[in-house]
């Protein structure tokens, strides 16, 4: 080889590595000159160019598209049985774990529950810097959900977080010192954020959560650089006697009867944002109703738009362009927050621009993203609440009884938790399959006898007595045995299940999936597993002594591949959902990054000790008028944290196991807010010291019953 032709390829290689898509994965943060590698570098065309590199996961979904597909294969169904642990890092709270992490050039950027921002090395795990935004405990009672939180997005050297009390924070991705912070919430209203901020064309846009709660929803829009609001888009109407904020909102008004602003109507944007750089449109997924309860709600009924609805937007106005609602009247919290896919795929032969979209309400639907057309919809799952979508006016065929007219409780599938929630699906483009995490778990609506709009404070407008766990054990088992999960591979074109893995119970991890034909999907049971793409084969599987929820990824550096998981059991479901929750396994929240690599040589040190505590309950003396008031009050104030029936599953105090149940430390810590750090507030404003009286009057009836129980299975 001439001089001349050898200096022509090292030019040509080292343009091929540097030159056009800037400094791409291989090179890592260990070998990178600091002074000329500016970290996070990520601008609109990089990402939208995101498979020319793909070693980087530059975004939330890895491209714009959100597919959490990636095209590296070095690991795949032949050698992943050599997948071991390259490197772990442990975090310092024991709460949900639901982060996507972002990775560029060798530098990994990821959240922990309380909004904390952590910067590592994503090939030793070395800690590059931490911030922790010092969201204050107490604010955790405002959250639906727990303390959780799904990611950053970067930009320009920038990292974005948004916390869990309504701040969108900017941070020095070379430092992780702050740059800007911006409130995006009115605090008089009990928002949380703890969706991941996405960034196109210089905005970061960000949602928030708090339906339950009765707020009204909105999505803004931020300058990347000054934290300037550019603008907001509100989800639903607000009080029509003042003026409409764009002629939009005033179309949506007609849609609502009765006075829904005075309960915030809901609709929060608290998940899924994507940006398409094809059409230059911004899709948002919409929330449910607050209340829940459509008839108190909107007691003259109407679609309430733009509930459960995904809706395009111009990302550089917030104008509105068009609308798809999934659930009219909302009244079952059915979001359509779940992660919005966008891939162009042949249907009968047609080239389509489509989202895909499995939301809570248990269809699974392909919409034509340049005009929000229903393309088809069938459902992925169990399905009671209707018995499909009609094509021609793209509604749901309702079932009878759906909307719990009656007195008696109805069960309907999906429940709240819905068919899929949060954790993110995939879709490989090779395949052609979506891989959905699904969970079968209903609920039984009943409309409350007492329901006042002003006090919509964890009171979802549904009776939670009527919804709480019976203990008689046939029923009981019953529905325990009706609880299940699943990964299910879909064909989106032909709208039907190709193949499933069963799991015991819901709340199983987000996928992804990868050239190598494989998808990855962690387990509430405590597992980070492998299947082959095509099959369903498990071909891999790693202990992982916690759930894994989280949406796993896939980078290198060096040239080496790595499988990047978030793991840490939590979130609403063993949150709220008490027995139900241990049916997917009795793990603990073992927070920690979990990453692998061919050949990776880590091991977890071994598991913490665990002692089972016995039940020692005071004797239960209230007469049943007391308890029954108490119970009441438990499920309307107390079970979204401490567990339906006052069974919790783990995250927070077992009130059945308390000491506290024999003295007076119960109403300084209930009424007094003596653990208020800890993120237990005072009651007192909802509270009276009778009504306090009386939870405990439920709980030491709780504890008795749970005990006996205990006794009963032992004898067995
Ligand atoms: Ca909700």
């Amino acid at each position: 080889m001439s001089r001349l032709k050898a200096c022509i390829v090292v030019i040509a290689l080292t343009l091929a590595v540097y030159g056009v898509y800037g400094s791409p994965g291989p090179h890592a943060a260990q070998d990178a000159n600091p002074k000329t590698t500016k970290p996070a570098d990520v601008d609109s065309a990089r990402i939208t160019r995101a498979d020319k590199e793909p070693g980087n996961w530059m975004s939330h979904g890895r491209t714009y598209s959100e597919q959490r597909f990636s095209p590296l294969k070095e690991v795949n169904d032949k050698n992943v049985a050599g997948l071991g642990l390259a490197w772990y890092y442990d975090l310092d709270t024991n709460r949900g774990q639901e982060a996507t992490p972002i990775v560029v050039d060798g530098v990994m950027y990821f959240t922990s529950a309380w909004s904390k921002v952590f910067a590592l090395n994503a090939a030793t795990g070395k800690q590059l810097w931490s911030y922790d935004p010092k969201v204050p405990p107490e604010w955790a009672v405002n959250a639906c959900c727990d303390a959780v939180n799904r990611g950053v997005a970067v930009w320009k050297g920038k990292v974005f977080v948004g916390t869990l009390d309504g701040r969108l924070v900017a941070l020095d991705a070379a430092t992780g010192k702050p740059v800007w912070e911006t409130l995006t919430i009115d605090r008089k209203h009990r928002y949380t954020i703890t969706g991941a901020p996405r960034v196109a064309k210089g905005k970061v846009i960000i949602g928030n959560g708090g339906a339950e709660m009765g707020v009204r929803g909105y999505v803004s829009a931020y300058d990347a650089e000054t934290g300037k609001m550019a603008w907001r888009f509100y989800t639903v109407p607000g009080d029509p006697s003042k003026p409409f904020e764009s002629p939009i909102m005033e179309k949506a008004a007609r849609t609502w009867t009765g006075e829904w602003w005075t309960g915030g109507g809901g609709g929060t944007v608290w998940d899924s944002i994507v940006y398409d750089p094809d059409l230059d449109l911004l899709y948002i997924g919409v929330g449910n109703g607050a209340p829940w309860n459509q008839r108190i709600r909107s007691p003259k009924g109407g679609d309430n738009l733009f509930l459960s609805s995904i809706v395009a937007l111009r990302p550089d106005t917030g104008e509105y362009v068009w609308h798809y609602q999934e659930t009219p009247g909302e009244m079952w919290d059915y979001t359509a927050c779940q992660q919005i896919i966008l891939a162009d795929i042949a249907i009968e032969g047609k080239a389509r621009k489509v989202i895909l979209h499995a939301p809570k309400n248990g269809f699974f639907y392909v919409i034509d993203r340049t005009d929000g057309a229903l393309i088809s919809a069938a459902a992925y799952t169990q399905v009671t609440w209707a018995t499909g979508i009609d094509m021609k006016t793209g509604r749901p065929i309702e079932a009878e009884n759906a909307r719990y007219k009656d007195d008696a409780p109805v069960p309907i599938l999906p429940g709240p938790l819905g068919a899929h929630s949060w954790q993110p699906m995939s879709y490989s483009p090779l395949t052609g399959l979506v891989y959905i995490p699904v969970q079968d778990a209903g609920f039984l609506y009943k409309s409350p006898d007492d329901f006042q709009m002003k006090n919509l404070a964890s009171n979802y407008g549904v009776d939670l007595v009527a919804a709480g766990m019976p203990q008689d054990p046939a029923i009981k088992k019953f529905i325990l045995d009706s609880v299940k999960g699943s990964l299910v591979a879909w064909d989106p074109v032909g709208q039907k299940q190709v193949w499933t893995v069963s799991r015991p119970g819901p709340w199983n991890g987000g996928t992804l999936s990868t050239a190598g034909n494989l998808v990855f999907e962690g387990t509430a049971s405590g597992h980070f597993e492998a299947y082959r793409a095509d099959t369903g084969e498990r071909v891999w599987s790693f202990a992982a002594q916690t759930g894994v929820m989280a949406g796993p990824v896939t980078y290198t550096v060096d040239g080496e591949q790595y499988v990047a998981v978030l793991a840490g059991w939590g979130g609403v479901f063993p949150l709220v959902t008490g027995e139900v929750s241990f049916k997917s396994g009795r793990v603990r929240n073992i927070s920690r990054m979990l990453v692998f690599k061919i050949g990776g040589k880590a091991s977890l040190p071994p598991m913490p000790e665990f002692a089972e505590q016995a039940l020692s309950p005071p004797p239960a003396t209230a007469d049943e008028a007391t308890v029954k008031n108490g119970e009441r009050l438990f499920q309307r104030y107390c079970a979204s944290c401490h567990g339906d029936v006052a069974v919790s599953g783990g995250l927070v105090t077992d009130l059945r196991y308390s000491k506290t149940l024999a003295n007076e430390q119960w109403f300084g810590i209930v009424l007094g807010g003596n653990l208020k750090k800890l993120g237990m507030v005072s009651f007192s404003k909802e509270l009276s010291r009778k009504d306090a009286e009386a939870i405990r009057a439920y709980v030491i009836f709780r504890a008795n019953q749970s005990a006996d129980e205990a006794k009963v299975k032992g004898k067995k």
